[in-house]
C-alpha cells in the first residue's frame, strides 16, 4: 500500500488553477523524484500535500484523507518538509533550530549531527551566520528531527557549491539506505536524482504526464518533458 497517494488532484491559487490532474504514489521506503520544467507544478504539488494550499481530489497519507486536515495536523501525521529556499530560524543557534523541531524517534541531535558533522562543529553558532550549504543542512536536520515517515525535499541543493551539493546527496542516500524513510525529492539535476530515486513522476502544466522506474526514464522522455 502507498504511504502517500494522490489521485487526480487539482489546486488553485485564488482563481488561477495550477494543478489540473496530478497523480502520484510514494510507498514505504521508496524514493520518488518529482520532475518537470520550471513552473509545471512541482512546488504547488508539495504545498497541496502539506496542506498549505486547498486541493481537491484524493490525497491520502497512510490511508488518512489529507484534504480534511489542517496543515499542523498533516505535519503531525509524519510528513517532514524541507521547503524551497532553506528556511531556518536565523537568530537561533544550530542546536536551538534542531531541538525546536524534535519529536521522539531515531533521529535526534546525535544521529543528525552524525549525518552532518559540520552541524556539530557549528552547534553554538546562530543559523543566520552559516553558509548557504550549512543552512540547508540545518533545514534537512530540522525535518529529520520531527522523525517523519515521509521526507519531502524541494530543491534542497539549489544554488549551492558542487562540493556541498555532493555532501547533501550523500546524506540523502544515507537517509534512504540507513533508515528506509520514504522520500519525495525535487531537484533540477536528473543525474543526481538518478543516484537516489527508485521512480520518477513527471509533471507538465499541472498534470502527471509520465510515471515509471528511474532507469526507464529514457533520453527521449527526458528531452520531451524535462529538457536537457
Ligand atoms: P519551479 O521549479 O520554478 O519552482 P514548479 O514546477 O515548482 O517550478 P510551481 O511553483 O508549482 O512550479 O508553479 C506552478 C504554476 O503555479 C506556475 O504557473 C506558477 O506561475 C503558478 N504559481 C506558483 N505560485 C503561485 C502563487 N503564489 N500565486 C499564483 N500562481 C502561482
Amino acid at each position: 500500500m502507498s504511504l502517500l497517494s494522490l489521485r487526480n488532484v487539482t489546486a488553485f491559487y485564488g482563481p488561477a488553477q495550477a494543478l489540473f490532474d496530478v497523480s502520484l504514489d510514494v510507498a514505504q521506503g521508496e524514493v520518488v523524484a518529482l520532475m518537470g520544467r520550471n513552473g509545471m507544478g512541482k512546488t504547488t504539488t508539495v504545498k497541496a500535500i502539506c496542506r498549505m494550499l486547498p486541493a481537491r481530489g484524493a490525497l491520502t497519507f497512510d490511508g488518512q484523507d489529507l484534504t480534511r486536515l489542517p496543515s499542523h495536523r498533516a505535519a503531525r501525521l509524519g510528513i517532514g518538509l524541507v521547503p524551497e529556499g532553506r528556511r531556518c530560524f536565523a537568530n537561533l543557534t544550530v542546536t536551538e533550530n534542531l531541538i525546536a523541531a524534535a519529536r521522539p524517534g531515531p533521529w535526534d541531535m546525535d544521529t543528525v549531527t552524525a549525518l552532518f558533522p559540520r552541524l556539530a562543529e557549528r552547534r553554538t553558532q546562530t543559523a543566520g551566520t552559516l553558509s548557504g550549504g550549512e543552512q540547508q543542512m540545518v533545514a534537512i536536520g530540522r525535518a529529520l528531527m520531527t522523525n517523519p515517515r515521509l521526507l519531502i525535499l524541494d530543491e534542497a541543493t539549489e544554488g549551492l557549491a558542487p562540493l556541498i551539493r555532493d555532501e547533501i546527496w550523500q546524506a540523502i542516500a544515507r537517509i534512504k539506505t540507513e533508515t528506509g524513510t520514504a522520500i519525495l525529492v525535487i531537484d533540477k539535476s536528473p543525474a543526481e536524482l538518478a543516484r537516489v530515486a527508485d521512480r520518477a513522476v513527471i509533471l507538465a502544466r499541472g498534470e502527471t504526464v509520465w510515471t515509471g522506474a528511474m532507469d526507464a526514464l529514457t533520453p527521449e522522455v527526458s528531452a520531451r518533458f524535462i529538457g536537457l
